[in-house]
């Protein structure tokens, strides 16, 4: 699917209609210091000892793709809707 780069829609913080810039979605890197993380470190200690299941056949095809809106004047962002696609285009116009 392709989306535009720049996209008037309506800002929150501005309260009207500006230009946003579209970006992709990316994860975050994983905090060792979470709460789960620490949690799951504790108990994957020992023999044969991994307490979540892994799955193996997946059957969705497509991952979910969230696109960003960046507000041009004051730098606030949006959350798209997220979508399986198979291929996210952002237009260079
Ligand atoms: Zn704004």
């Amino acid at each position: 699917m392709k989306f535009p780069k720049n996209k008037k829609i309506y800002c929150a913080k501005c309260k009207k209609h500006t230009p946003h810039k579209c970006s992709i979605y990316k994860k975050g890197k994983d905090s060792m210091m979470a709460h789960g993380k620490r949690r799951l470190e504790r108990k994957k200690v020992g023999y044969g000892s991994f307490p979540k299941p892994i799955q193996h056949n997946q059957c969705k095809v497509n991952k979910k793709t969230t696109p960003l809106y960046k507000c041009a004047e004051c730098g606030h962002v949006q959350v798209g809707k997220a979508q399986r696609l198979k291929k996210f285009e952002i237009l260079n116009k």
